[in-house]
């Protein structure tokens, strides 16, 4: 008997795997975890039925929502991931020379032992001397922080359960006050083929608080579309330009693909401008 994995990316489209292995199902306090071994992207973690990482793409979503602003700000030395209970945008992020310091606040302990158990790709990270791992609810967790972090990246679910209030404008206020003056804030802002509207929240939202909003794009196969967004928000640097050229050594991020991340479509431009 074949078993695969679906997850409902829209009411009329759903995106199927061929399972060889189910390694760990669990409802958890705030989700429904399930860890399975795919026959096309390997080991795969999905939360409420949503993938959340694969083995063989997960790099093109943590380098993307890390590198951009790591590169694109001069001296990135505190770090704040919001969400992130895999390990991967943690990995990028004490990988950066210029980090110091990454804090890793993940509200479901549950993501980040599975994570230790099926992922040591992503999870090594956990035990970096730079690295910091909290387990609280990151929208309370923010609230008490002021000028304190020089790059804040929301790695959330969907708004959906504890994650909604990840895409409000006052948590992007609070995020604006624990930035110091010169920080940016990174959210992931879901799909422009499926999810304009979260698109329209997340880039109306931070673009109402920050000097400098702009949304870029990158590929990632098992994501809904396969096109994934990300908005970012910078009280001044630009964060299309890369200062920082030589990260090298990167599966996907460079200096050029970092630039054309920027470069827009005219479908993508008319949902942020709200047409
Ligand atoms: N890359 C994935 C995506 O784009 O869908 C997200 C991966 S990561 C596993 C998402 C994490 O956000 C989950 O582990 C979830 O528990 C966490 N999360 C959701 N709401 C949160 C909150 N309010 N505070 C901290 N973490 C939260």
């Amino acid at each position: 008997m074949e078993l695969w994995a679906t997850e409902d990316q829209t009411p009329s489209l759903r995106f199927s795997c061929k399972i060889t292995e189910t390694l760990k199902v669990e409802q958890t306090d705030f989700q429904h975890l399930a860890v399975v071994n795919t026959e096309q992207f390997g080991k795969m973690l999905l939360l409420d039925g949503m993938v959340m990482t694969t083995e063989s793409d997960e790099f093109v979503y943590h380098e993307m929502i890390t590198n951009i602003a790591l590169n694109s700000h001069p001296s990135p030395r505190k770090v704040l991931i919001i969400g992130g209970g895999d390990g991967g945008t943690l990995r990028e992020a004490v990988r950066h020379p210029l980090v110091d310091t990454a804090v890793l606040v993940e509200i479901d302990e549950k993501v980040i032992n599975a994570s230790k158990e099926f992922f040591p790709e992503l999870s090594f990270s956990f035990n970096n001397p730079k690295a910091q791992v909290v387990v609280a609810d990151g929208i309370k967790y923010v609230q008490l922080r002021k000028k304190e972090f020089d790059i804040i990246i929301v790695d959330s679910t969907e708004p959906v359960g504890p994650a909604v209030e990840l895409f409000s404008a006052d948590f992007y206020r609070d995020c604006f006050s624990a930035l110091n003056d010169e920080g940016m804030l990174v959210v992931q802002s879901e799909s422009p083929f499926f999810n304009a509207g979260v698109i329209q929240m997340a880039f109306g939202g931070v673009s109402q608080i920050f000097a400098l909003t702009k949304l870029y794009l990158a590929s990632v196969p098992t994501y809904p579309s396969g096109l994934w967004s990300f908005t970012i928000g910078s009280k001044k640097y630009d964060p299309a330009i890369p200062l920082n050229k030589n990260q090298g050594g990167l599966k996907y991020y460079n200096a050029d693909v970092h630039q054309a991340a920027f470069k827009l479509p005219g479908f993508v431009e008319n949902i942020i401008a709200r047409k």
